[in-house]
């Protein structure tokens, strides 16, 4: 292997661009020529590619978003439009591909590594819904990011004596409404791993109103339906005032964290290091503080978990 490339695909994540450094920085270490693809897969059949030095990732493991740029592909899904990248690839002499995205990214991974296309799989979205790996990169600075607006909601939340509803997103996963929740001690969480009964959630609040609590916060994953909905609800059952804030995609920027800096460096290292050795098809992530590589389909096959011990914990805690 003497040339790879690398792209970013799907959703943006905080952390991307520290992948991207890593992917570049360790396959010139070992003496290998990178090309940056634009644009994710669309980028890839358009031939929006150029050649990456030293200096093409100095100064960007601290951004948000993703210097490669993002896009959904649409034509990227059918068999020619995935002849049209391998023939890009094979244009540029690049040998094997670094796919850093989403589970529909992997799913783009695989078709062109069953195609002969060597490529590997990096972990980037913040919704942590990607098995085989325990955090994937965006997952923490999106975590604090909403941690930060829930406490400002909270003050604000005091001062009024109110019910808050907070939207958080996700996709069809719960971590980032469970662990937000745990983090900053929400009263109900909504995540569509679990159906929580709505009579429960009314009697919760009552409950904590007749004792005298100021507030109330509920955080609501965005698989779970419209947090204006289920506002509008929770209002009509309890009669509490209740707001509603949708945190959006301030959710999706921002500097990563630490954490998400040194997730990204050491994942997108070691996907070029299992190109090195040869691998194809795989997707690498972190089990246990242990880097790990598995195949992508047969990961992707097994579906998210939620930690339901976690679970269980945030009820308890919050009752
Ligand atoms: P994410 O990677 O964040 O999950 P998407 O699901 O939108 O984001 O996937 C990103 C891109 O990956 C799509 O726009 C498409 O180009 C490609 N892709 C998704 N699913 C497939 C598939 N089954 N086969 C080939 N390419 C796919």
């Amino acid at each position: 292997m003497k040339k790879i490339g690398v792209l970013t695909s799907g959703g943006d994540a905080p952390g991307m661009n520290a992948a991207i450094r890593a992917v570049v920085r360790k396959a010139i270490y070992h003496d290998l020529e990178v090309y940056g693809i634009k644009y994710g897969y669309q980028g890839l059949i358009d031939g929006n590619i150029e050649k990456m030095e030293l200096g093409s990732v100095g100064d960007i493991i601290q951004r948000g978003g993703t210097k490669l740029y993002s896009a959904r592909c649409e034509e990227f899904k059918t068999e020619a439009g995935q002849e049209k990248g391998i023939e890009q690839l094979k244009k540029h002499g690049i040998d094997g591909l670094v796919v850093i995205g989403g589970d529909g990214s992997f799913r783009g991974a695989k078709k062109l590594t069953e195609k002969g296309y060597p490529c590997i799989g990096v972990p980037g979205t913040i919704d942590n819904d990607i098995p085989g790996t325990d955090f994937t990169i965006g997952f923490d600075t999106a975590l604090n990011t909403i941690i930060e607006a829930i406490d400002k909601i909270r003050d604000t939340a005091t001062s009024h004596e109110r019910t808050y509803v907070v939207e958080v997103m996700g996709r069809d996963a719960g971590d980032l409404a469970l662990w937000a929740g745990l983090a900053d001690g929400a009263e109900t969480i909504m995540v569509p791993e679990r159906n929580e009964d709505f009579d429960d959630v009314v009697q919760r609040l009552k409950r904590g109103h007749d004792r005298g609590k100021k507030h109330s916060i509920i955080i609501v994953a965005e698989g779970v339906g419209s947090g204006f909905d289920f506002g509008q609800r929770i209002k009509e059952a309890t009669d509490l005032e209740t707001r509603v804030t949708v945190l959006g995609h301030t959710q999706r920027g921002g500097s990563p964290t630490a954490a998400d800096r040194v997730l990204a460096s050491r994942l997108g290292a070691k996907a070029v290091d299992i190109l090195l050795a040869g691998k194809a098809g795989r997707m690498v992530g972190i089990q246990n503080n242990e880097l790990v590589d598995h195949d992508i389909l047969e990961v992707l096959d097994q579906g998210h978990m939620l930690d339901m011990d976690m679970y269980k914990l945030s009820q308890e805690l919050s009752i």
